[in-house]
């Protein structure tokens, strides 16, 4: 498949024609070339959608704009088989991810917020016998939505319905690595009645390309980012030149913490996906795990034996539990941490090679890793990859202060039995999502998003709107 920009409504190559190729990580060959987008695409995308602001969809009622929105999703339904596969392609994760994560959540990404959209209020105040308040909503203008390429459609999505729920206009920036989803998205949102210009696409790269043009934009209103913690100060830089409101979700380096009073083999289970799924592509993946010292040689045992058994290869093989790294130049940092861990001096229990007979893709074995200090690099930065620490503890204290010595704060793992004690550190662990006894369970209402260097804002439900809205306060003297 071929991806162009879709500006105004239209379907179209860069103005002086560029293009880059798009590659299959699983096997290393060319699936289509897609449009390189720089200034003038995102001049042209941006004038579109300030003035689509001012257009149909600013006069749309509240049920026609909830139907628009569920639409989307309802046709993202109907397109789900399509849309799995080419995720799949661009990605090189499992199809049965793709076909049970990434599109129905994508779906239910408008489903949800066309939901909300129908509770959604304001506050309002009597100020003695003297004047009334009351707050209206509007929305923020053109707001720039840059994804990255672990989960596309669906972290797109996640930022795109809330956007046009609040009734915005947007620039999409999808990850260069994977445009195909975002691309039939246009498509999508045109058959499901979105005015042209509200949803603007434009393909690219980051730094000094349409990434770069858009952060900088003036009649850009607001930025909502996913990504790297370095490439969120960079954007923080351009955007402070016309003050954009930033909302960011970036990288993470979470804790798991597993308490000896635990249901080890229900840890384990969820431990091999926190740990393995989408090939440790997710930002919530659990890199540093810490066990309690007394369950520590036997949550080692077992752990090592059921990840020996997952299948690495074909992503659209039904048997495969890990698929391929994104791109070369990922697999290559993936590795040099696992390099880097033996330097550190540590042991690889499994994992840490290319697994035989898979030369064509990008592909890793999960790696489990152990006998590192906290300060070693590998258990301090964010690797993004099937390749997880595990860490004995003896005390609470001692754990909390370990799990928060990191400029990270995404999320956390934490598994007890103890009540009082699921509170008590669950209280005290830095970061923005903490789970006990299981991992990304989601309820779309709740707060999502990191602290620290992780992040900043929350999205999901009344956060996402508030991002997605400007509120003016009106004060009538009685
Ligand atoms: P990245 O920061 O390299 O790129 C993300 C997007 O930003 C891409 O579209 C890229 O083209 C664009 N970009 C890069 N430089 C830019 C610049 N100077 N100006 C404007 N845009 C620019 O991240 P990635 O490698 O695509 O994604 C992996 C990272 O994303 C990891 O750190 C991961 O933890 C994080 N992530 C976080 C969450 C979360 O919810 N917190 C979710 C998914 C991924």
């Amino acid at each position: 498949m071929n991806c162009k920009h879709f500006i105004n409504g239209e379907f179209m190559n860069s103005l002086n024609e560029k293009t880059f190729e798009n590659v299959n990580p699983a096997n290393q060959q060319r699936l289509g070339w897609v449009a390189e987008g720089g200034k003038e695409e995102i001049d042209l995308a941006v004038a579109a959608a300030k003035k689509a602001l001012k257009g149909p969809w600013s006069k749309i009622t509240t049920n026609d704009r909830i139907a628009v929105i569920r639409r989307i999703g309802d046709i993202i339904l109907e397109r789900q088989d399509e849309l799995a596969r080419l995720e799949t392609l661009d990605t090189g994760k499992p199809l049965s991810l793709s076909s049970h994560l990434d599109i129905p959540r994508a779906a239910y990404n408008f489903h949800f917020f066309a939901d909300y959209l129908r509770g959604i209020g304001t506050e309002a105040y009597q100020t003695d016998d003297q004047a009334i308040n009351y707050a209206i909503r509007r929305p923020v203008g053109v707001v720039g939505l840059i994804n990255p390429w672990n989960l596309p459609l669906l972290l797109l999505t996640w930022k795109l319905a809330p956007c046009l729920a609040a009734g915005n206009t947007c620039v999409i920036k999808p990850a260069e690595l994977t445009p195909m989803t975002a691309t039939v998205l246009g498509e999508i949102c045109q058959q499901a009645g979105v005015p042209d210009g509200v949803v603007n696409i434009v393909h690219g790269f980051g730094p000094d390309s349409a990434g770069a043009v858009l952060t900088e934009h003036p009649d850009v209103n607001a930025i909502s980012f996913t990504g790297e913690t370095t490439t969120g100060k960079i954007i923080m830089q351009a955007a402070s030149k016309t003050l954009k409101r930033l909302s960011y979700e970036l990288g993470g380096k979470n804790p798991n913490l597993i308490f000896a009073d635990s249901n080890l083999d229900e840890v384990i289970e969820t431990t091999m996906r926190s740990s393995f799924v989408n090939q440790g592509e997710v930002c919530m993946c659990g890199s540093r795990i810490y066990v309690e010292r007394s369950a520590y040689e036997e949550f080692l045992e077992k752990f090592v034996a059921k990840t020996k058994q997952m299948v690495v290869g074909d992503p659209f093989d039904p048997k495969t539990n890990v698929g391929a790294l994104i791109s070369e130049e990922h697999f290559e940092r993936v590795t040099s941490y696992i390099k880097l861990a033996v330097e550190e001096g540590g042991t690889i229990l499994t994992g840490g090679q290319r697994p035989e007979g898979l030369e064509h893709g990008y592909f890793l074995e999960p790696t489990i890793i152990v006998g590192l200090d906290r300060n070693c690099r590998v258990v301090q930065e964010e690797i993004f990859g099937p390749v997880v620490t595990v860490i004995p503890f003896d005390s609470e204290e001692e754990v909390i202060e370990q799990v928060n010595d990191t400029h990270y704060g995404l999320s956390a793992s934490l598994w007890t039995n103890d009540l009082r004690r699921a509170h008590r550190v669950a209280g005290q662990i830095e970061a923005g999502i903490i789970w006990v006894n299981t991992w990304f369970l989601r309820d779309l209402r709740t707060p999502f998003g990191g602290m620290k260097q992780s992040g900043i804002g929350r999205e999901g439900g009344i956060h996402s709107f508030e991002f997605f809205s400007e509120l003016s306060n009106i004060c009538i003297k009685l």
